[in-house]
């Protein structure tokens, strides 16, 4: 479904994505994690072409994207939807606002359409009773999930979630887990980078272990418990 194959990208001289190849099923939840510096959100942001790769490609449902190409790179970003550890709600809107704006200003979807999607959305997500609050309303917990419920409106192929529990106070993660175990047993494709190792275990399908711009170990969430490379096993020894 999403294939990616030898993607390499710098910043300036310095190699942060080498040769890496990847590939997605549909529905299914693949972890990225690795340590700090490792390429991890430099390879989310190669995906929506935020950093050009400079070899490699990358396949979504049997198209090519041509990142040297506007109107391809501009396919390519419909079809991904990014959500950061920050989660940069416009506020000074509603949160029912803020989920239905890109959709209906930037992809000029039908408003009623969007609206109706929006308030599945976020009845889905559990925010069902904040439709009209605006972010400095809402807990971290809460403002991430409506950050969630603006990427999903977008109608995305694919998923991706850059640490979104990380700026969160600990009591304020389960609920965003929460929101994205139920996208995940619906059945959104996702690359999720995560440090919750047990979330990660539960969750994807696969896991990715990345170290210096390379993936070093893939496999079924198991692969944590019984790693074949000193780094690996360094990194859970660490993580754990
Ligand atoms: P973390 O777990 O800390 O978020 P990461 O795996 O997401 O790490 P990246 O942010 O992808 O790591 O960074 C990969 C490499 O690219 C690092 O060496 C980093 O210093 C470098 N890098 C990231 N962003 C830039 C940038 N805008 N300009 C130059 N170098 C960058
Ligand atoms: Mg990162």
């Amino acid at each position: 479904y999403l294939s990616i194959d030898r993607l390499s990208a710098r910043y300036g001289s310095l190699d942060v994505l080498s040769d890496i190849s990847l590939s997605v099923e549909k529905g299914e939840v693949v972890a990225l994690i690795g340590p700090s510096g490792s390429g991890k959100s430099t390879l989310l942001r190669a995906f929506v072409g935020l950093l050009k790769p400079y070899g490699g490609t990358v396949r979504l449902a049997g198209n090519t994207l041509d990142y040297a190409d506007a109107a391809s790179l501009r396919r390519a970003r419909d079809r991904f939807a990014i959500v950061f550890q920050q989660y940069n709600l416009f506020q000074n809107m509603t949160v029912l606002r803020n989920v239905c704006i890109a959709p209906t200003l930037v992809k000029k979807r039908d408003k009623k359409d969007v609206e109706a999607t929006a308030l599945a959305l976020l009845e889905k997500i559990g925010l069902g009773h904040k439709l009209h609050a605006y972010p400095d309303e809402l807990s971290g917990g809460q403002q991430q999930r409506v950050a969630l419920a603006r990427a999903l409106a977008l109608k995305p192929d694919v998923l991706l979630l850059d640490e979104v529990t990380s700026a969160l106070d600990p009591e304020l993660v389960n609920e965003v887990l929460d929101a994205i175990r139920t996208l995940a047993a619906d059945g959104m494709t996702m690359v999720i980078v995560s440090h919750e190792m047990g979330f990660v275990r539960e969750v994807s399908s696969r896991v990715v272990f990345m170290d210096r711009g390379r993936v070093v170990e893939e496999g079924p969430p198991s692969m944590l418990d019984a790693p074949r490379t000193e780094r690996l096993r360094d990194f859970t020894a660490k993580i754990i």
